[in-house]
């Protein structure tokens, strides 16, 4: 038996026999003749032209998963015909007069170092849909066909180095019961399908594609991101009896998905999706969602260049508002940072971007994108209801400055004749201790609040949130964090204004009932995990949760404050 770690993609539990998806190709350094440069762009070009045509089929013979992989296949051709990579590799073909296949791979290694750079690991994971374009463009290069992927891996485990988002639809087609790679990343789009589809997939598990041989009996855990080859006897049946377990409760959770979200004790608690593109939309609202409460705009257009325009934008918007079918939306303006979105814009975030030029400080700074977004979404208003919300706000002067903007460009499109709706809720994050601390201040000049304990948390302990090293200091139940919480939900309350939380702690269920003893009503949250809260909502009895609470609020730790909670029975 060998067991091997790595991170759970999100879903199910799978076993079967493992089988290998061919292994990456190595182009080696090959140098050509100055008269055989032109052939060698054309080959180039031939290849890029029949790696397109290749992922059109796909895309053309789908079936079920037809829509997940006509998204996937535009997005994929988008980045095959992009200047970035074709038109860099016939640079380099015509400079160095090098094989068209070492072009490619030196063009892929140009761009990892470029995304490596980047600060936000959602956006550098998009590098993955680049590598696996590059792939299929060197493998067509060396004539050499795709693994094939056919009805031999229907009850299989599929393994492989890197899993591209095409290969796992793929695999999913033909049947596959799981996958397992050596990399990927938690929101890479294989991640995403295979969450999607339900599929157990484990990424990041070092050492799977040597220290598992073909056909090895193998259990892959989608949550945990545990692989075991050749369980013994104990190992399996434990692994049986999670997988049962796992299927009650998810029973449990469907059974809820489209019942009301009211605690035991009657009352309303309204749950949102937090999204970070348009498409993803349709699907949140599957969730039994009654609300899209974060739409992160600046990662809607992450994996990309140029800065979107204001038509682009209010096209999006107006896409996304249909998609929720007249639920409301909130739309947080660019959270850019010096990683996000920030290739079109000359600025620099400072020598410690998490304190630096990000959020809403920027957007004050480029006065042109911001109103050209707020132009977008004052203009889709006539589509949906929709509020707007404000990153990274620390002081209430970032949010007069936000207002008088708002105000100038609701005069721009009046005087342009242009359709739009002045009077759109605006909203204030409360991400930074101070905007915690004035949370009465901001509330009584917004209207609405909404808390992103992702940074709240980071800020308050002082903690990078994306530090490995530092992932102990990463306490959503310290006492610091509770007492803000209150401080911030009784402001609102004071001020008469909604408050809602689209945070990481908003979609774990084991904090619902403290949540809502605290006083939330309003949670956003990725849709996938809606379905767990809401059973939590519906399972929580109000007064038992302010009980909770109140015991919470005098204990001195994280870990004291997590024990409790942990044990809490409604
Ligand atoms: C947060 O900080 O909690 C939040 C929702 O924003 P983001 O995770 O995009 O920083
Ligand atoms: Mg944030």
């Amino acid at each position: 038996m060998r067991h091997l770690q790595g991170i759970g993609a999100g879903t199910g539990l799978g076993v079967g026999p493992a089988r290998f998806l061919a292994l990456q190709l190595d182009p080696a350094e090959r140098h050509i003749a100055e008269n055989d440069v032109g052939a060698e762009i054309d080959r180039l070009d031939a290849a890029v032209e029949s790696s397109d045509a290749d992922m059109q089929r796909l895309s053309d013979h789908a079936g079920p998963t037809q829509n997940i992989t006509r998204e996937l296949v535009d997005a994929h051709r988008a980045i095959l015909g992009s200047p970035e990579l074709a038109d860099s590799a016939r640079t380099l073909i015509r400079r160095r007069r090098i094989g068209a296949e070492w072009a490619v791979r030196l063009v892929v290694e140009e761009l990892r170092r470029a995304f490596s750079e980047l600060h936000d690991e959602r956006v550098r994971e998009r590098f993955e849909d680049v590598e696996s374009v590059a792939e299929r463009l060197i493998k067509t290069l060396f004539a050499v066909q795709d693994p094939v992927i056919d009805s031999e891996f229907a009850h299989t485990i599929a393994i492989a180095e890197q899993l591209s988002p095409l290969e796992a639809l793929e695999l999913y087609n033909v049947g596959a019961a799981g996958f397992a790679s050596e990399h990927g990343g938690p929101t890479s789009h294989t991640a995403i399908v295979a969450r999607a589809l339900g599929v157990p997939y484990a990424f990041g598990v070092h050492g799977v594609v040597n220290g598992v041989n073909p056909s090895d009996l193998v259990w892959v855990d989608g949550t945990t991101g545990e692989v075991v080859a050749e369980p013994d006897l104990a190992t399996s049946r434990a692994f049986e009896a999670r997988r049962a377990a796992r299927i009650e409760r998810e029973r449990v959770e469907e059974a809820v998905r489209f019942e009301p979200s009211v605690t035991l004790d009657g009352t309303a608690v309204s749950l949102g999706a937090n999204v970070e593109s348009p498409d993803e939309v349709a699907t949140a609202m599957e969730s039994g969602v009654d609300h899209i409460g974060l739409v992160r705009t600046e990662l809607c257009y992450a994996n990309r260049r140029e800065l979107p325009s204001e038509e682009e934008q209010l096209a999006d918007a107006c896409r996304i508002l249909r998609a929720a079918r007249g639920c409301p939306v909130t739309f947080r303006t660019f959270d850019i940072s010096d990683d996000k979105l920030s290739r079109g814009l000359e600025f620099d975030s400072g020598p410690n971007p998490a304190l630096g030029l990000r959020g809403i400080r920027l957007s004050l700074k480029a006065p042109a994108l911001f109103s050209a977004q707020l132009r977008a979404l004052y203009r889709a208003a006539a589509v949906g209801p929709l509020k707007i919300l404000l990153p990274l706000v620390s002081t209430v002067e970032e949010l007069r400055q936000c207002r008088a903007i708002s105000a100038e460009v609701c005069r721009d499109l009046s005087r342009a004749g242009l359709a739009h709706d002045p009077k759109l809720p605006l909203g204030v994050m409360i991400e930074t201790p101070s905007a915690a601390l004035t949370a009465d201040h901001l509330a009584a000049e917004c209207d609405f609040l909404s808390v992103g304990t992702n940074d709240l948390i980071q800020y308050s302990l002082a903690a990078d949130r994306k530090n490995e090293d530092l992932a102990a200091l990463y306490q959503p139940l310290h006492p610091s964090i509770l007492r803000a919480l209150e401080l911030i939900f009784s402001a609102a309350r004071r001020a008469q204004r909604p408050v809602s939380l689209c945070g990481d702690m908003a979609g774990d269920p084991s904090f619902t009932a403290l949540l809502l003893g605290l006083g939330l009503r309003s949670f956003s949250m990725p849709w996938r995990l809606v379905p767990s809260v809401k059973s939590a909502v519906r399972s929580t009895k109000l007064s038992s949760a302010v009980a909770l609470v109140e015991a919470a609020m005098g204990l001195t730790s994280h870990e004291e404050v997590k024990k409790l909670v942990l044990s809490h029975k409604s």
